[in-house]
């Protein structure tokens, strides 16, 4: 299976993303590629009025991030209980921008990790380095014990994915990783859950993402280890979309 798929970040009004979805189910649906799985993360305000179109398409749908308690007086959080009445059956956690703009820990990704499994939602769980650690040479420390905490008392990983996603290849500024370095990752990656899970961690799904686009993305989609791809920016429309995941299937 190839794992293919956009976060949308704060982007998209209810009246985009349901043109945008729809677009993407006409290409599922008449494409027929079994062996591909989609995603689509879009913001919370967009997950009930795609949450049809993804379903009837086999899209997967997927929130930005989510609170570990089920209810409560936490102002402008959201729960798993509320994602799934919302139709998402994902939920992507530790994303870069959360832990860099906005206070993200290793500990809080684990309850949310705990909790979304509780709850039975995939999770696709983002890792990577920071340029300072890259520069020092520790990334590699860094995203083990990214995956160690995260992961912490998981019972089984089965729904669980992996984004690698080296937070200097993210965004306008972002530079797209070597696939050396890539492929380093990915087998510190497998490497760690296999540590932690033994034979259920060599099945979780590793997918890269940062700055991925029509150029580079068949680089990265045959290096050995890579089960899917992240696309931001370049997928954000629904033409860019189809022609990234086109490129990196035919490759
Ligand atoms: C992202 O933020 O997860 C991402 C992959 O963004 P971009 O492709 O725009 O670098």
């Amino acid at each position: 299976m190839f794992y293919f798929g956009t976060n949308l970040k704060m982007n998209q009004t209810p009246a985009e993303a349901s043109v945008f979805v729809a677009q993407l189910s006409q290409y599922q649906t008449a494409s027929g590629a079994p062996a591909t799985q989609l995603w689509v993360i879009p913001s919370y305000t967009n997950l009930t009025t795609v949450a049809d179109t993804c379903a009837h398409a086999g899209i997967w749908l997927g929130a930005q991030n989510m609170h570990w308690e089920d209810d409560g007086a936490y102002t402008g959080e959201i729960s798993a209980v509320q994602l799934k009445a919302c139709g998402a059956n994902l939920v992507m956690l530790g994303h870069a921008e959360r832990r860099t703009l906005f206070g993200e820990t290793d500990e809080n990704v684990n309850r949310k990790v705990l909790a979304a499994a509780r709850h039975q939602l995939r999770i696709l769980l983002c890792v990577g380095e920071t340029a300072a650690e890259k520069q020092r040479d520790t990334g590699q420390a860094y995203v083990t014990r990214q995956l160690e905490i995260a992961l912490a008392g998981l019972a089984d990983p089965r729904e669980v994915l992996v984004l690698y996603e080296p937070v200097w290849s993210i965004g306008t500024a972002g530079v797209p990783a070597d696939l050396a370095d890539v492929a380093e990752a990915f087998a510190n990656i497998r490497r760690t859950l296999h540590q932690q899970f033994g034979a259920a961690g060599d099945g979780v799904p590793i997918l890269y993402g940062g700055s991925v686009n029509a150029q580079n993305c068949g680089a990265y989609a045959h290096l050995p280890e890579c089960a899917g791809l992240g696309v931001g920016r370049a997928a954000w429309q629904a033409e860019s979309f189809i022609n990234v995941l086109q490129h990196a299937l035919r490759v």
